[in-house]
């Protein structure tokens, strides 16, 4: 749009010669004199000029000239200024009609005409301040609604975390009493066949275990519920146990299972130990798996950026079946599998590698796959990590201590199990004494305490959490309170295997925690720790 010149945007009258009455003026002036001057002519030619008569008709020239100016304000230049200033009005924004001179001439039209473009402006502002009113209006309701959706899907995820949590303890409480007692029969060294039984229904025990951590892994990692570590450890060590762990299924499959962990890969390094060790079991096992007769080999390498960030590359590689590629961008994705043989074939879930590459990406990683069929498969993942400054803070491992000198220790300890579940209180009691602890049982809190005021010499609690009449927690606190049991260790054993439990337990007052179900070495090796190694010393001969 044309820009409004200075006078106009100023709404200046025009110059006082070049207003309409001064040209009207001007015309009629030069017309009327030249009409007396004509007539002067005239009377000089016939000698018959006069000046008195000269003087009047110059008067007269003047006096019309005057009238006309005036007549021409009047009618003309009065009403244009009226729709000026209403133009200008309209362009300040105020809609309002303008004043129009009654001439009943073209001009009035014009300025009538612009009272009803002013209307029709007025009209369409409104509207459209309604419209724009109506759209806010929408936009709030509709901004509502979706806060309202969000504390609902916020209010379900909790939900389905309570609900997950509560799943956890029901499964993992009768698992740990099936383990437990399938673990007890079988070290009582049973007929062969009963035995080759009673291992099968172990296995299944135990894979159905991991079944059911794996959905809560992966559960945990949806709900955002799961909180990384970053501690300092060594890395070398987790890989080895990775590869111990493997080692068994690698040899039934005939597979030469080794790593290399790069020199420039620190001693120490920053990071979640338990998530690292997760992300290269899945990998390895899945190599193993799906390898026979061929090698699988873990490499780890550290990088540095531009912008001198770490990076551990790890790379898994095996010369198994492969993938097709087809299923290739599929792998990572939950309940997949290359094929329907696959679970039949090899077993599995199909969840492993879309928990492996949650736990890589919520640790800013990449994960990426090759493949081709028949001739194996390699993994690469990329981690970044953070070199340690300090010692390892990981609980130092026991010492292996011969077992007859933890037998001689156990002898003198005394354990409190706090436990309401039957099934649970003989499988942990049943482990314990085997060792040689000598075992109170308390089914609740209130007879835990109870038992600690009447009896001295407690060395050890394991307290279940979830339980009737005074919860774990609960009991904590109250024996904490006390200043005569400040130093007796409390170890959480419960089926809560949410996110934040251990924090919790912590923070109540307990030393440690296990989740169930127990298993019983690792039962023994923190029921070991927490009655002080220096003891296993004293007692050594
Ligand atoms: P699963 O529990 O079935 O092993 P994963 O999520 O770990 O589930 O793997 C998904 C699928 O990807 C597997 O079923 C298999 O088809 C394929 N896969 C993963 N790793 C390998 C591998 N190293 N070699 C061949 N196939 C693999």
């Amino acid at each position: 749009m044309q820009e409004p010149s200075k006078d106009e945007a100023a709404g200046v009258r025009p110059g006082a010669l070049r207003s309409l009455a001064s040209k009207f003026f001007l015309f009629t002036a030069i017309l009327v004199f030249w009409v007396v001057a004509t007539i002067l002519t005239y009377d000089l030619r016939q000698d018959s000029f006069d000046v008195g008569k000269a003087l009047l008709l110059f008067v007269i020239v003047i006096l019309v000239s005057g009238a006309i100016s005036r007549f021409t304000i009047r009618l003309l230049a009065r009403p244009l200024g009226l729709l000026q200033a209403g133009i200008t009005a309209v362009r300040n924004g105020r809609l309002e009609p303008v004043r129009v001179s009654k001439t009943g001439d073209e001009i009035e039209f014009l300025g009538e005409s612009f009272n009803r473009m002013i209307e029709a402006l007025a009209n369409s502002r409104r509207e459209i301040r309604e419209q724009q009113e109506l759209h806010e209006l929408r936009i709030k309701e509709r901004t509502a609604q979706l806060e309202e959706a969000l504390r609902g899907a916020q209010a379900a995820n909790r939900a389905k975390s309570a609900f997950l949590a509560n799943v956890s303890h029901e499964l993992r409480t009768p698992m740990n009493g099936v383990i437990g007692m399938l673990d007890m029969v079988l070290a009582n060294h049973p007929p062969l066949d009963q035995a080759e039984e009673l291992q099968t229904a172990q296995r299944c025990a135990y894979s159905l275990l991991a079944l059911l951590n794996e959905i809560l892994d992966l559960a945990k990692i949806e709900a955002g519920k799961m909180t990384l570590e970053k501690i300092p450890f060594g890395l070398r060590a987790t890989v080895e146990d990775c590869i111990q762990s493997q080692q068994p299924k690698a040899f039934q499959n005939d597979v030469i299972l080794s790593s290399e962990v790069s020199p420039d890969v620190p001693e120490q390094i920053v990071g979640d130990p338990l998530r690292i060790r997760q992300i290269l079991s899945n990998l390895l096992s899945n190599a193993v798996k799906f390898t026979k007769d061929g090698s699988t080999l873990l490499r780890v390498n550290s990088q540095c950026s531009d912008s001198g960030e770490l990076s551990l590359q790890i790379v898994v590689e095996d010369t198994g079946a492969g993938i097709p590629a087809g299923q290739l961008p599929f792998i990572f994705d939950e309940f997949t599998q290359a094929d329907g043989s696959v679970s039949r074939k090899y077993g599995g879930t199909g969840l492993g590698l879309a928990i492996t590459r949650r736990l890589v990406e919520i640790q800013r990683g990449q994960i990426r796959a090759e493949s081709e069929l028949g001739r194996g498969t390699t993994i690469y993942v990329t981690l970044p990590y953070e070199v340690s400054l300090e010692e390892s803070s990981q609980a130092p491992m026991l010492e292996a201590v011969p077992e007859e000198r933890l037998t001689g220790l156990a002898n003198l300890a005394r354990i409190l199990i706090v436990e309401d579940n039957l099934v649970n209180q003989k499988v942990v009691t049943a482990v314990l004494r085997k060792r040689g602890y000598t075992i109170e049982l308390a089914n609740d809190g209130m007879e835990a305490l109870s038992k600690l005021e009447k009896q001295e010499g407690f060395d050890l609690v394991l307290m279940d959490v979830q339980m009737p009449v005074l919860d774990g927690l609960e009991t904590t606190r109250r024996i904490r309170q006390e200043k005569r049991w400040h130093g007796l260790p409390i170890v959480a054993m419960t089926a809560h295997a949410m996110n934040g439990d251990r924090e919790r337990c912590l923070e109540a007052g307990m030393n440690g925690y296990i989740s169930k179900p127990v298993h019983p070495s690792h039962l023994l090796n923190t029921v070991d720790e927490y009655l002080n190694p220096r003891d296993v010393a004293a007692i050594a001969p």
